[in-house]
């Protein structure tokens, strides 16, 4: 027995774990003060469709005056953990809101729909849906341009409430898209249940979609799939004219990445939406006008 608590004892106090923990804690209490600070910053990455940015992504950016730039890869989770997700979601969703508010004054901007990403305990907290509308509401900003993203995963626990939720904010006109989709546990069942908008086709498809023909059928499927469940469908990370044409070819039209632009900062992302090419996209269709 004695061995045993030495031996716990040991691992207690090893090290290496010592800090890890210390390093947890520090980015933890970074983030809250962070926050605080104005460290965060909402970035912008184009979507588009049939030659036009119809909208964007907005991305969590940290800029940490001594870590220097911490990608979402490395809080992301660790805001989950320890629930500073939960002043960091809101403060998304502040920003997203005021974003759409300002744009909403100018015609070039004023259709832009702009997505954000929610996350599993943002999500299923109680006062999620009030959250929504008071962030629209303060900045009064058009529920039907903003549309969140929720991952599979999320999905799965209490689909009762999850669809409550979603219809509730559906009533007032936002638009759910499901994220990284077909990485996660989804099953045909539920994304028959789930009152979503639109299907995002995950990068890891996409990226060898011209080399291997098991990830090009998947796109197909998916395409297929949104298609005969009334869904949209947007495909992430394209780099390469050769995937934005395979997309078509398959009847994908909405896409976005790398090939037009990482998430830039808002006024980069505004200057795409004006002065922007589109590369690699159908000649766009005719507007009635035109004709
Ligand atoms: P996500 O929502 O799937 O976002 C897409 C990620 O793919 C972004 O990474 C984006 O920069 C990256 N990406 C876009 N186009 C390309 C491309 O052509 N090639 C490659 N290689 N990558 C591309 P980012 O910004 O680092 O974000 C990573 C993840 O962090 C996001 O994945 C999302 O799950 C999470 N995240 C970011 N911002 C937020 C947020 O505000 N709230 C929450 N809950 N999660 C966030
Ligand atoms: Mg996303
Ligand atoms: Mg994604
Ligand atoms: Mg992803």
């Amino acid at each position: 027995q004695a061995k045993n608590l030495g031996r716990n004892l040991s691992c207690f106090f090893d090290p290496l774990l010592q800090s890890a923990l210390q390093e947890r804690r520090s980015m933890e209490h970074d983030m809250r003060s962070g926050l605080e600070a104005g460290e965060f910053e909402l970035y912008y990455q184009p979507q588009v469709e049939m030659g036009k940015v119809i909208g964007a992504e907005g991305l969590l950016r940290w800029k940490h005056p001594e870590r220097g730039f911490v990608p979402p890869a490395q809080f992301i989770s660790l805001a989950e953990e320890t629930g500073v997700i939960l002043p960091l979601g809101e403060w998304v969703l502040q920003s997203a809101c005021q974003q759409l508010a300002k744009w909403a004054r100018h015609p070039r901007y004023a259709q832009l729909v702009l997505s954000v990403n929610v996350s599993p305990k943002q999500f299923h907290q109680s006062g999620f849906v009030e959250q929504v509308l008071k962030a629209l509401a303060e900045h009064g900003a058009n529920a039907k341009l903003l549309k969140l993203e929720l991952t599979e995963g999320m999905l799965l626990s209490d689909m009762d409430d999850t669809i409550a939720k979603m219809n509730r904010l559906k009533s007032y006109g936002i638009s759910f898209a499901l994220d990284d989709f077909g990485t996660g546990y989804s099953s045909l069942y539920y994304l028959k249940r789930l009152p979503l908008d639109q299907l995002k086709i995950d990068r890891s498809f996409v990226r060898d979609v011209l080399t291997d023909p098991n990830d090009a059928a998947i796109a197909r499927t998916i395409v297929a799939l949104a298609k005969n469940l009334g869904l949209h469908v947007i495909a992430e990370g394209v780099e390469t004219q050769a995937q934005s044409r395979f997309l078509e070819d398959i009847r994908c039209y909405a896409w976005q990445g790398f090939l037009m632009s990482p998430p830039v900062e808002v006024l980069e992302f505004q200057r795409l939406v004006t002065y922007g090419n589109v590369p690699g996209a159908l000649t766009p269709a005719l507007s009635p006008a035109s004709l």
